[in-house]
């Protein structure tokens, strides 16, 4: 599932400056090693003792060292990144309301019009010109050079540049709705932060709606895949499974990457099933198969319905948090920031940097539910299309930008998806109790 979430890597964590936000399709991919598309799906020994523990370790043997530590270190470095997209955000934040600037702005905002909900819509957009700018080098350095470091992105500077402006663009446009409504509620409603809460927590949903039809076109262009060889076996897994679509679309995912990937969106009859042209150079029959099971396992589980509910009690948490922590702030620091009260825009850098520390801490917590559905999604997949070699083949692959082999504790704190060695462990314990089927598949492969 690729919702509205910021993606790990992009280097926005504190700019999950609420979860609206959407991130320019971060360039966080692997490096295709030329070729690899054609590679058949291999079959490590079955029989009737087939051993799953055995079978893991074979396909995790097949990466070797050096491309281990490259994937390993590129991932590990997203754990300090966290830490540092913290700190700096807090940095900038920080000076905003303690050089007197967002006061100024406010002020601004209030000199330029006497309308309330367009004083909002300004100061927002002041606010985010000025805060993206302060941010730049260390968005350049993680979603460009360093992307590129690791051989891991497609654009050249001035296409990457083009998809930050326009992500910029995006952001200044729903900041605008949202928050002449927020502090709305903010200035009038007694329990500001329950009602600010349902309210952003309504906006997520909106804008999780409404972003594969208007948004997402903007960065990528979907075309109807034409080869009836793999559109067939697609429209037949989501007839089986009860998805009514009739057709298949391509995603040039890579534009930015070489990451391959699919989706299922839609809500309140929307649905799409789209995969990228990654997944399609790079994969066989099988594995494209095994990807597709997968993302229509989210659909048919109602991850993103159970996903909108999550977001809804962690935003609604967070707003009992700021309610707590943001008077507690105000009085030590309000008059020197100018900051009045709660419904002052110009305290609204304070609440974003209460809101990221709140989300840094239950990090954990948001990675392991993503994670959990992932791994249910996985079942699904297994279930549904029976690749369970297909369903290892492509944890390998992933395994390109996701350290393969990580500690238990490490998983649960960084890992927003199961880590490769669980997935390839998932499909094997599932194929050494369906031995029959698995072969059939294996061997019908083209
Ligand atoms: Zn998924």
């Amino acid at each position: 599932m690729r919702c509205l979430r910021v993606r790990p890597g992009s280097g926005l964590h504190l700019s999950v400056l609420l979860l609206f936000m959407i991130a320019p399709s971060a360039p966080v991919l692997a490096a295709a090693p030329p070729g690899t598309g054609t590679t058949a799906v291999q079959t490590p020994p079955a029989g009737p003792a087939f051993d799953a523990a055995a079978a893991t370790a074979a396909y995790l043997a097949k990466v070797p060292p050096e491309q281990r530590q490259r994937s390993d270190a590129y991932f590990e470095g997203g754990y300090w990144l966290i830490l540092w997209d913290f700190l700096y955000g807090v940095a900038v934040l920080w000076l905003l309301l303690a050089a007197g600037w967002s006061a100024a702005l406010r002020g601004l905002a209030e000199r330029l019009t006497r309308l309330k909900w367009l004083q909002a819509g300004l100061y927002w957009a002041q606010f985010l010109v000025i805060f993206t700018v302060l941010q730049f080098p260390l968005t350049v350095y993680e979603g460009f050079f360093r992307e590129h470091k690791y051989h891991l992105a497609t654009q050249t500077f001035g296409p990457w540049l083009g998809d930050q402006a326009k992500a910029l663009a995006v952001n200044v446009v729903l900041g605008a709705i949202l928050l002449p409504i927020l502090y709305g509620v903010l200035r009038r409603v007694r329990a500001w932060w329950l009602w600010g809460g349902l309210v952003a927590s309504a906006f997520v949903m909106f804008v999780a709606l409404i972003a594969p039809v208007f948004i997402f076109p903007l960065f990528n262009t979907y075309t109807r895949l034409p080869d009836e060889s793999i559109r067939g076996p697609i429209l037949s897994l989501a007839r089986a499974n009860g998805i009514a679509v009739d057709d298949v679309y391509v995603v040039d995912a890579s534009r930015q990457s070489t990451r391959v990937s699919g989706n299922v969106s839609g809500f309140l009859g929307s649905e799409r099933i789209s995969l990228n042209d990654n997944l399609l150079k790079r994969c066989s029959l099988p594995e494209i198969e095994a990807v597709m099971g997968h993302e229509m396992g989210h659909y048919v589980l109602h991850h993103p319905y159970k996903g909108s509910v999550f977001i809804g009690m962690v935003i609604l948490l967070g707003m009992a948090f700021l309610n707590r922590s943001f008077d507690v702030a105000l009085r030590r620091f309000g008059s020197k920031w100018k900051v009045s009260g709660i419904g002052d825009l110009a305290g609204m850098p304070l609440l974003l940097l209460l809101f990221s520390t709140y989300l840094l801490v239950i990090t954990p917590i948001t990675n392991s539910y993503t994670r959990i559905e992932e791994a249910e999604a996985d079942l699904f997949g297994l279930n549904a299309t029976g690749q369970a070699d297909g369903a290892a083949e492509v944890a390998l692959k992933l395994a390109e930008y996701r350290k393969l082999d990580p500690g238990p504790l490490e998983e649960i704190v960084f890992f927003d998806h199961p880590s490769g060695r669980d997935r390839i462990f998932m499909a094997m314990r599932w194929k050494a109790e369906h031995l029959d089927r698995a072969e059939q598949r294996a061997a019908s492969a083209p």
